[in-house]
């Protein structure tokens, strides 16, 4: 069956007239505000390296903007994301459970510590973690041993941790995904990297959890160039997390006493100058995303791409919008038409229990959701400015 997308890639254009005949980009960045003069006040103070007040500010930003408590400002999302499994005590020869529907960086992230990836199915409605599928891992797969370790029968190892992902800025459903990290004793470490600016029944994406993550990539809802930040509710996590972040460097006047082994992770005040910046646009980039998905919405209305709206309950923050179309080969002639136009639309990443690097990764079930998702869905242009608009 082969469907002709001309006349819905043209409407679909049409969403976008200041780019005439031009690309229309999946997401690209706009420094629009005060992104030149705080970069150029931040080389003007010498301070552009890793101490500075930008840095400070960045925190105090993120912080109060996601109403997390305390945010620790890291050089990207992916060293975040370690940092907190570290902190949250997961070690090697453990198992993290996570879903198969994600970008590499999740996975990268716990294979780092010397923990393997469990991958687990999504809920097809918020496209995160399902919680069913932890708690049938869980019930089906794991018994607590004497010292009251969680441990995988099969693999022997202990089960530590818990780290859904906001799928494209779709909150999980993650007051479930919290009662069943407490019951099975779960660190829950949130990957909000694609959520900033996301909520679920009005609390922010990445403060359920232990700590979350966040990343301030290019392609993100807002930008550092490169950074992350971890947020948390506890204040002597925080402190940990940034000495952690900084060689664990002991705090004196010269002399250089390290207390475990740390990391260089901090983000530089260079790059924090350009956070602050498109920190203050997030609230207007927010509102651009939300109306240019309710345009979608309406648009693709009875056509072949059905558009993913808002889960009930949540307010995501449409990072990149997204569509399911039939089956994959369907999926794939819409790909092939919205490219040739230069309307510059992607499918998702290949399921992580199938890229080779984690054959030795444990796998729950067939993974049906996500089989099912990742060979229909694609992501539309979604960019918070588009050209001279
Ligand atoms: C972008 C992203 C990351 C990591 O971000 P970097 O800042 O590029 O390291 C992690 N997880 C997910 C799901 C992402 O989309």
């Amino acid at each position: 069956m082969s469907s002709d997308f001309t006349q819905v890639v043209s409407d679909l254009r049409s969403l976008f007239p200041s780019a005439s005949a031009g690309v229309i980009p999946l997401h690209a960045p706009a420094f629009r505000g005060n992104e030149r003069e705080y970069l150029m006040a931040c080389v003007d103070s010498t301070f552009v390296s890793s101490v500075g007040a930008f840095v400070d500010r960045a925190e105090q930003l993120l912080a109060a903007q996601t109403g997390a408590g305390y945010a620790v400002a890291c050089v990207n999302g992916t060293s975040a994301l370690h940092l907190s499994l570290v902190a949250a005590g997961v070690t090697r020869g453990d198992l993290v459970l996570t879903q198969a529907f994600s970008f590499v960086a999740t996975a990268n992230a716990i294979a780092y510590t010397g923990a393997t990836p469990a991958f687990l199915d999504i809920d097809r409605v918020t496209l995160g973690l399902s919680p069913t599928a932890v708690e049938e891992f869980m019930t089906t797969e794991c018994e607590r041993d004497a010292n009251g370790d969680w441990i995988h029968r099969a693999s022997k190892r202990r089960v530590s941790a818990c780290v859904p992902m906001h799928s494209f800025g779709f909150v999980a459903e993650i007051d479930r995904l919290a009662e069943v990290c407490r019951e099975f004793d779960l660190a829950l470490i949130e990957d909000a990297a694609e959520s900033l600016g996301s909520t679920y029944k009005d609390v922010h994406s990445g403060t359920v959890g232990v700590m979350g993550a966040l990343s301030f990539n290019g392609n993100k809802i807002v930008t550092a160039g490169g950074g992350g930040m971890i947020l948390t509710s506890d204040e002597a996590l925080a402190k940990r997390l940034k000495h952690l972040s900084t060689q664990a460097k002991m705090p004196h006047k010269w002399e250089y006493r390290h207390d475990s082994v740390g990391y260089n992770y901090r983000m530089p005040n260079l790059n924090a100058a350009l956070l602050c910046a498109q920190m203050e646009q997030l609230p207007g980039y927010l509102a651009r995303k939300r109306a240019l998905a309710s345009q979608y919405g309406a648009l693709l209305k009875d056509t072949p791409l059905s558009f993913l709206d808002a889960p009930p309950g949540q307010s995501p923050n449409f990072w990149l919008c997204c569509a399911l179309l039939e089956n994959r080969e369907i999926r794939d002639s819409f790909l092939a038409a919205a490219n040739a136009a230069k309307l510059i639309c992607r499918p998702a990443w290949e399921l992580l229990s199938d890229l080779p690097i984690f054959d030795h990764a444990i796998q729950h079930g067939a993974l049906p959701i996500s089989r099912d998702i990742q060979s229909r869905i694609v992501n539309l242009p979604s960019s918070p400015h588009h050209f001279d608009d």
